[in-house]
């Protein structure tokens, strides 16, 4: 389970804007860019070369 104010302080690394957490898919979602950053050992993995676009 992530932190709950590690996510606050999360920001997408592309557009800098906030990110959501989607518990199901265990992955970090920015909708701007619409990326999926993948979580590994609770640990975001916050990479753009590492995400995957939707
Ligand atoms: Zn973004």
């Amino acid at each position: 389970m992530l932190d709950e104010k590690l996510l606050e302080i999360l920001v997408c690394p592309k557009c800098k804007g906030k990110i959501v957490y989607s518990k199901e898919e265990n992955k970090i979602i920015c909708e701007t860019c619409r990326l999926k950053y993948g979580v590994l050992n609770d640990i975001p993995i916050m990479l753009i070369d590492e995400a995957e676009s939707y």
